[in-house]
């Protein structure tokens, strides 16, 4: 069938975000399209962490691509000193994007949505009561647009430019277990952090593969490739000379920001294409499965009220995550500016530890986090805030101007 006209929503982008939106709108009844650039299966540059509150976002069987369960995280401090914490339950599940983002894709187009495979969005266009997409084949247009085409999205450039949000950046390694000298632990990530100012590497389990990376705001970036390498010897993954034939891939990670817009002329922002990357840990997934649920039900109850329906997505997303990914990244601010505390905290508090698992849980909320960490201190408020911001912006860029 050819992409063409009539459509009630097109979704450009068919990651998480793009697959749960359009499922949830196809079993609505609505003639959805998904558009992707990509043929899947196709990777998608992460580390396959997928926190276990995303499990409440995904509204079908999806367990059989998780490759481990995570119990337990060892930590480092500027890849030195180290201590490991155990929870009972799982707090992450590994998956490898190819499988995992096939199996949501599947299921958008079991649930009825045509899915348009190798068909890139070039520009979108909101007209009159509807939206117009120009595709690598040919013109389309529905009633409403979802943009869930990731971080460099297409969609929400009628919306947001670039200085709307804040930017990270991160690289990885998704490794065949047998080319290690070390096999890691199939229940435990690994995470060091505190040895670039903002940042941290990490190595996440799967079966068969091992994924290891580094993120960090892009003011730093220039330092992730030496820091991974850094980070690979010290864990005595692989030989130097092994490693050094690996070519990490990145990509960037934006966060929403005061100067965010999710929605509007007909178009919904959802998952990396509206910022929903949660800034201290990096994690996108979750959001995405969680603003597709928002967006979904948006254009389901307002259908014929683009303003009321706009409406209601950006309240909804501002209420249930946008909060959560301020306060993350004002945890993110604080354990840049006190490093050190941030450390000692999570190795000697087990009420920190434990709430920050039922975080990744969906459990407890990023307030209960910074409340946990604060104790007394959080009657500081707006001077703490200030004191943290000013904290973080002289570290990163103390690193920038004079060099790791
Ligand atoms: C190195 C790295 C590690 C990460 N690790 C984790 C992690 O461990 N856990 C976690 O939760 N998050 C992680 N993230 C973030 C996570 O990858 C994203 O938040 C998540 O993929 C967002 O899903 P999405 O559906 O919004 O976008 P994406 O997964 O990026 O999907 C976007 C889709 O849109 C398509 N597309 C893009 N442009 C166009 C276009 N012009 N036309 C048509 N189609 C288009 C793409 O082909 C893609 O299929 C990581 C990110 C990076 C870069």
């Amino acid at each position: 069938m050819a992409p063409g006209n009539g459509w009630d929503v097109i979704v450009a982008g068919g990651g998480p975000a793009g697959a749960i939106t359009a499922w949830r709108l196809a079993t609505a009844g609505m003639r959805t399209a998904i558009v992707d650039a990509a043929r899947f299966p196709r990777d998608k540059a992460c580390g396959g962490g997928v926190q276990v509150r995303a499990s409440k976002w995904i509204p079908f069987e999806w367990q059989h691509v998780v490759r481990s369960a995570v119990y337990r995280a060892d930590f480092s401090y500027k890849l030195g000193e180290r201590f490991t914490r155990h929870y009972p339950d799982p707090i992450v599940y590994c998956v490898r994007r190819t499988e995992f983002d096939a199996c949501l894709l599947d299921q958008a187009r079991l649930a009825g949505a045509q899915v348009f495979e190798g068909v890139r969005v070039d520009r979108v266009e909101p007209v009159v009561e509807s939206v117009r997409l120009d595709t690598s084949r040919g013109a389309m247009t529905a009633r409403y647009v979802v943009g869930a085409d990731g971080a460099n999205s297409v969609a929400g450039k009628p919306l947001n430019s670039r200085e709307n949000f804040y930017w990270q950046a991160a690289i990885y390694l998704e490794v065949a277990a047998g080319q290690l000298d070390t096999q890691p632990r199939g229940d435990s990530l690994r995470i060091d952090w505190a040895s670039l100012p903002s940042g941290y590497a990490w190595t996440f389990p799967k079966d068969d593969f091992v994924n290891v990376g580094a993120g960090c705001p892009v003011a730093l970036a220039k330092s992730l490739r030496r820091y991974l390498r850094d980070y690979l010897g010290s864990e005595s993954l692989m030989q130097p000379a092994a490693a050094a034939g690996l070519r990490p891939s990145g990509h960037m990670l934006p966060t929403l920001t005061h100067r965010t817009i999710p929605a509007g002329k007909g178009l919904f922002l959802v998952g990396d294409a509206a910022g929903l990357v949660e800034p201290l840990t990096g994690e996108g997934i979750s959001y995405a499965c969680h603003s597709a649920a928002l967006a979904a039900r948006a254009l389901v109850e307002y259908f014929d009220s683009a303003a009321d329906a706009t409406e209601a997505y950006a309240h909804s997303l501002k209420r249930e995550i946008g909060y959560e990914i301020m306060l993350a990244r004002r945890l993110l601010s604080l354990a840049v500016t006190f490093p050190r505390l941030f450390y000692r905290v999570f190795r000697s508090s087990d009420e920190v530890w434990v709430t920050f698992c039922r975080v990744l849980r969906g459990e407890m909320t990023f307030e209960h986090l910074r409340n946990r960490i604060l104790g007394p201190l959080k009657v500081l408020g707006s001077t703490l805030d200030s004191l943290v911001d000013w904290g973080e912006r002289r570290r990163v860029l103390g690193h920038v101007i004079t060099g790791p």
